[in-house]
């Protein structure tokens, strides 16, 4: 598999993700506000680099290599640099909606198992202040089911959480390493 049929099948998938985790969210009345950002907000958000060479990609595409890494070098904030603001109140939006990874499809209201292996609820801070009412958590999609699905296709997939900006850095120095020497993804 070369990188490109990767990263469209790891997309496949996130979509499938996004589609399951936010029809649950819809199905529950927990909605996020418009343009709400606060998660985004947060320093300490982590992924692997491999679940974002998807992103990593599109920056080359899209001719801003240089730019990225430029900015990622510098970062001091620890805040992703995706996050594109829109007025003050953490209100703002994804700069790369499309190809975000896995925690920031599944975080909202998400279930997990707890030490008997019941799903319990995960409900964003922000979430939980506007609607405090308890839930059920029947029906809600567990985050381990889909990061198995994720390790499937590649374990890498699931494997050295960094904070976000530095995995997205290390993924576009894979990515550009990939293409200068016409690699497959399983060569390295
Ligand atoms: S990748 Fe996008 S959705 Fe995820 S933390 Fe960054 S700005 Fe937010
Ligand atoms: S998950 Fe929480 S912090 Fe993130 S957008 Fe929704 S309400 Fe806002």
């Amino acid at each position: 598999m070369n990188i490109r049929e990767f990263s469209d099948y790891l997309l496949k998938l996130y979509q499938e993700m996004s589609l399951t985790f936010s029809s649950y969210q819809n199905s529950t009345g927990l909605h996020c506000p418009p343009e709400c950002g606060k998660c985004c907000l947060k320093p300490n958000i982590e992924a692997t680099v491999f679940e974002m060479i998807p992103m990593a990609l599109r920056i080359v595409d899209e001719g801003l290599v240089e730019e990225w890494l430029e900015k990622l070098e510098n970062d001091t904030t620890g805040i992703c640099l995706n996050f594109v603001p829109i007025g003050e109140d953490g209100k703002g939006r994804c700069g790369h909606y499309q190809e975000r990874p896995s925690v920031c499809r599944m975080f909202g209201v998400a279930g997990y198992h707890n030490k008997r292996r019941e799903v319990n609820l995960s409900i964003c801070k922000h979430l939980k202040s506007l609607y405090p009412d308890p839930l059920d958590p029947t029906g809600a999609p567990v985050m381990a089911n889909w990061s198995s699905q994720m390790g499937a296709i590649d374990p890498r997939l699931i494997q050295e959480f960094k904070p976000i900006n530095e995995a997205l850095k290390l993924a576009l120095q894979r990515v550009i390493f990939y293409a200068e020497y016409q690699i497959t993804l399983t060569e390295n």
